[in-house]
């Protein structure tokens, strides 16, 4: 038998109700054309019963997925039919989806390779348009929304995440992912950082997966802290170990910059030159020289110093199993930090004291929770954003955000053969 693209496509894409009538090789493009079956009614758009025939429409295109890279399209002339129900609409065509000029198949193939590549770079693959690489990313990501489960999620991370350029409150992401072991994904991002905000995410989560949370991770952040108190009392609210860990990152580098400021010139301003990344590290991850200038640096007593020992210091918290040993560790800390005159150093000691009972949470979740599933996840996410995808809107990059990090479940994609 010889093959012929008729063949194939009633292998791959066999629609009941409609033959492949004429395939035809254009000097642009195939143009496929098919027709209803003559044997079979019609059926109507909104509730897909059969219903007598009322009228034909002009032909439509739509773009399919293209054969040896070239561009191809489906061409039908739909008809009307009239529903003892809805009136006279458009017959329900199988690889069509409303109004839209591409066909089903075309837009998961999109889609899945709008996952791999940049939409920019998909686009100019596979020439359809930016928009149009676009649109269908945007309904494949509605269709795996809609069906999407949301059983056996026992703990989430809430965060914010910054984005775009500037400190305004629209450059706030909220973030809500599942962090359970078996399943790390994005469940919601919404726009700012407000109670508003997060209100709006549990909600969409609905009750139902509120009500069987058993561990919320978060930030000090206290828009969260509170809509956090009120809709997921039950659970067990963990400050992570991640953002910890960035707020006393956060305090060394304020003294290193204000203590380099003060310092200007000499001997002990060079001990400070370029350490940035190397105060930042794990102390047991700077190696060769770096470790012998970092050395030299505590060796110089400078309030940076003192600071970054502090910062280590604290890593041998997360060690302990016992709530009391680790509450017993903290009060000797922050008491440290407290006398060590170093303000922002003392600003974090002030805050872990406030919120020591959530902090101790991170014990009594006995490693339940994972100190990097956040920090991975966001990690993604900058990934996502900063990359160059064109994002025009904020829309498209939310699209983008649960394309790539939401793990949705996709519809058939027909085009495959197996
Ligand atoms: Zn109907």
């Amino acid at each position: 038998m010889q093959l012929q693209v008729k063949t194939l496509l009633n292998r791959i894409q066999h629609f009941a109700g409609f033959v492949y009538q004429e395939v035809r090789l254009t000097p642009r493009r195939i143009e496929i054309t098919l027709q209803a079956h003559a044997q079979r009614a019609a059926r109507c758009s909104q509730c897909r019963q059969s219903a007598p025939g009322y009228d034909e429409l002009p032909q439509r295109e739509w773009l399919f997925v293209p054969l040896w890279n070239i561009p191809t399209c489906f061409l039908y002339a739909p008809r009307r039919v009239h529903c003892a129900e809805h009136g006279v609409v458009v017959e329900h065509i199988p690889w069509s989806q409303g109004k839209r000029p591409i066909t089903v198949a075309m837009m998961c193939f999109l889609s899945q390779w709008a996952r791999r590549l940049s939409w920019r770079e998909t686009a100019r693959a596979f020439r359809p348009s930016w928009e149009c690489v676009y649109r269908s990313v945007e309904w494949f990501v509605h269709w795996g929304l809609a069906h999407r489960r949301l059983e056996g999620i026992e703990a989430i991370g809430v965060d914010e995440i910054h984005w775009g350029q500037g400190k305004r409150a629209d450059n706030f992401l909220t973030v809500i992912y599942q962090i359970d072991r078996h399943c790390r994904r994005l469940l919601w991002v919404g726009r700012r950082r407000t109670q508003a905000t997060l209100r709006r995410g549990l909600a969409a989560l609905g009750q139902e997966v509120i009500g069987g949370l058993r561990f919320v991770c978060s930030d000090m952040w206290k828009a969260y802290l509170n809509v956090i108190a009120a809709k997921a009392g039950h659970a067990l609210h963990v400050l992570d170990r991640f953002h910890i860990t960035m707020h006393l990152n956060q305090a060394v580098d304020q003294v290193r910059r204000a203590e380099s400021g003060r310092l200007r010139q000499g001997m002990r301003a060079q001990k400070l030159k370029r350490m940035r990344w190397q105060l930042l590290r794990r102390g047991s991850r700077v190696r060769g020289r770096a470790k012998q200038r970092l050395h030299g640096l505590l060796q110089a007593n400078l309030a940076t110093g003192r600071a970054w020992m502090l910062k280590e210091t604290f890593r041998d918290f997360w060690r302990y199993r016992s709530v009391s040993w680790a509450g017993a560790f903290l009060a000797v800390w922050t008491e440290r930090a407290l006398r060590s005159r170093i303000e922002p150093m003392r600003k974090v000691a002030r805050m872990l004291r406030s919120h020591q009972e959530l902090l101790m949470n991170w014990f009594r979740a006995k490693g339940e929770i994972s100190a990097g599933a956040v920090e991975g996840l966001n990690n993604k996410i900058r990934v996502v954003t900063r990359r160059s995808y064109g994002f025009r809107t904020y829309n498209a990059m939310e699209i983008a955000l649960y394309h790539t990090l939401g793990r949705l479940p996709e519809p058939l994609s027909t085009h495959t053969f197996c």
